[in-house]
This record gives C-alpha cells, structure tokens and sequence, in this order.
C-alpha cells in the first residue's frame, strides 16, 4: 500500500492552568505537530510529534526534522515500517519526538489498514484498564493540596508532585498533599533534575514518612554517578526521566543499575517500537518501568496507552491522561473515567479527530 502524501499541521493547545509550571519552565499550552499519513487507497494514520524544550527539541526544530524526514515516506510501502523507520535513523540522528510523530502514524496507518486496535501490532492487550497518574504543577503547598483534592474529587488516585529543589518547601508540598488527601492516596514527586545528590537524598528521606512510591530524575542528566548515589541512599523507588533520553541511554541505565525504575515516553524515545524494546531492556535487566508522563492531545495518550496494553510489566501508573488538562482537545475517542482509562476494540489508535478540528485542516489544505 503505497504512501502518497504526508502532511505536518501545527498542534498548540492551552491548558485550563495558565499559571502550569514545573521546576525546568512554565507550559501554558502543549506544543507539538500532528503527522497525517495518507496512501493511495485512502487509509490514514496520526501520530504527534511534541515540542520538548528540556529534551533539546524545540518547536522549530521538530517542524524541521519532520519536513525533512517526511519526505522520505513518499512512494514507500507502508507495511514496511521497521525498514522505512531504519531509513530514517540512517538519514538523520536522534530527533526522536519527530521520529515518534512519524512511528505512530505508520503503526496507526497500518492497523486502520488491518481493521485492528494498535496494541494487537505489540502482542495484543495484556491490560485493558489504566489507573493515571495526574501531575501537580509546582505551586504553594496549599494550593498544590488544594489541586490534589480538586483531581480526587475526580476519581484520580495516583499523583505527581512537581518540586523545584528547595528542600524545605518541597517537603513541605508533600506533607500538604498527604495531610489533604489521606493514606489512600499514591504520592510520588517529580524534581525535574533540580537536586545536587546530597539535597535530594536529604530531601527524600524528609519525605519518606509521608509515603513516596516513586521519585523521578532527582539530580541532572549529566550527574549519572549522584544518580546511583541517590537511589542507593534512599528508601523510595527513584526513577530517571530526562536521563533515559535514548534506547542507548536506557541500556546505560539498565546495564549499570543506575536507577530502580525508568519512565518511558514514546515522544523521547523516538516512538513506539524503539519504546517496546526498551521495556524489553527493562525486563531483561530486573529495572522497573512504565509510561511517564505523555503531554499532548488525545492523541499521544492513544498511542502511548495502546503500547502500555501490551506490556504487562509494567509495575505502576502511567501518565496518560494529560489530556483532561487542555482547556479543549481536538481529538476524540479515549474513555476515561473516573481517573481510569479504558481500552476499546475500535481500529488503529482509536482516537479521530473532531469533526470541527477535520474542518479547520480541510480549510488550511
Ligand atoms: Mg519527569
């Protein structure tokens, strides 16, 4: 089936937060690129290409790589995704969130071709149902307590508090979220690299009898040694984000026991299949693993979550419903309830785009 038009639309979506920050920038919208993958029998395939500034990948930038790599996709067969996606690491290195917009879209394509959901490309759905974890933008310790609560009152039960490196206040954010919210509640928190070593594992064991399930990229990428440090020193699963930036750098990570648990993300990784593998590493190596966090559309949740439903490794709650946080979405189709994602037999990724937002590109064609 071959591929005749590929087509790259700006994506820059509000959220309702306009004040949302975490310890590396503000966000007020989610920036990214929607690749729309067309053959000559008329089947189609989305995937989203994120803007990730602390991943070295700014929105120009992306833009950029997809023109450039996207033009490589016309005229091939689109059953040949491992081959057209080994064309595109030989053309070009990393530029991984461009390199995702397209995996997805090719998968996406391929299974509306089969008439089949996407995670049956993976091995089929091995979990149908997904608690999420929702994120707490950085904020006072009362007004952050004062989202956690607005977000249980919505049925979600696992939480990430942003923190900025400010030992004190940080634990302080901590003691208020639990105090607001009770033992039932899963806490983890995220420092976005904002720690020396030493500050983190004083931070950590201060917040430890608050109950932390999960700390995620305490100390800089760069700092791989204080990595090691931290996780060694603390009694709290840590976790690295931005550092498992790469397939090679997640094997780092694995093959050095670095970190108990690694969060991976389509977008950083350079898509779906290079993801799938490096839950493989995971697995091999005894690391733990999961979704971390997939800030975009419906979209970017549809095929993170489809890749999520074949590997039942995974240990605890993805982030996979930021979605909820847009002020609106332009894509339809996810069931999310009560904090809960919910799988569905409907081909592809499962998510289309509105009928409004279809329109607006129809205009800009
Ligand atoms: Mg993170």
């Amino acid at each position: 089936m071959k591929i005749v038009d590929v087509r790259i639309d700006e994506s820059v979506l509000p959220k309702k937060d306009k004040d949302w920050k975490f310890a590396l920038a503000a966000n007020p919208a989610t920036e990214g690129w929607i690749v729309t993958i067309r053959c000559e029998d008329g089947s189609v395939g989305y995937g989203y290409a994120s803007t990730m500034n602390h991943y070295g990948a700014p929105h120009e930038a992306v833009k950029g790589a997809l023109d450039r790599l996207c033009k490589r996709l016309i005229g091939r067969d689109s059953r040949e995704i491992a081959s057209i996606l080994d064309d595109l690491d030989q053309a070009m290195h990393g530029n991984n969130q461009a390199k995702s917009g397209i995996d997805c879209a090719l998968h996406d394509l391929r299974a509306r071709q089969l008439g089949v959901p996407l995670c049956d490309l993976f091995g089929g759905p091995a979990v149908r149902e997904f608690a999420t974890l929702r994120i707490l933008p950085i904020k006072s310790p009362s007004d952050m307590a004062k989202n956690a609560r607005a977000l249980a009152d919505k049925g979600v039960r696992h939480f990430k508090i942003k923190v900025h490196g400010e030992v004190e206040e940080d634990v302080e954010r901590v003691r208020a979220i639990r105090t607001e919210l009770g033992p039932d509640a899963h806490l983890t928190i995220d420092a976005n690299q904002s720690y020396a070593a030493k500050d983190a594992i004083r931070a950590l064991n201060l917040m430890a009898p608050y109950r932390i399930d999960l700390a995620e990229q305490p100390v800089e990428v760069k700092d791989l040694a204080g990595l090691k440090a931290v996780t060694q020193a603390v009694p709290i699963t840590v976790e690295a984000d931005e550092a498992a930036y790469s397939l090679d750098q997640v094997t780092i990570l694995v093959r050095e026991r670095i970190v108990d648990a690694i969060s991976l993300k389509i977008t950083k990784l350079g898509g779906l299949r290079k993801t799938f593998a490096a839950a493989q590493i995971c697995d091999a190596g005894g690391v733990r693993y999961r979704m971390g966090a997939h800030v975009g559309p419906m979209l970017l949740a549809a095929h993170a979550m489809h890749l999520a439903a074949a590997l039942p490794g995974i240990w605890y709650a993805s982030e996979l419903s930021e979605f909820d946080g847009l002020a609106e979405d332009p894509w339809e189709g996810l069931k999310l309830v009560d904090g809960v994602l919910h799988l569905s037999d409907a081909v592809g990724c499962g998510v289309t785009p509105k009928p409004a937002a279809m329109d607006s590109r129809r205009k800009s064609a």
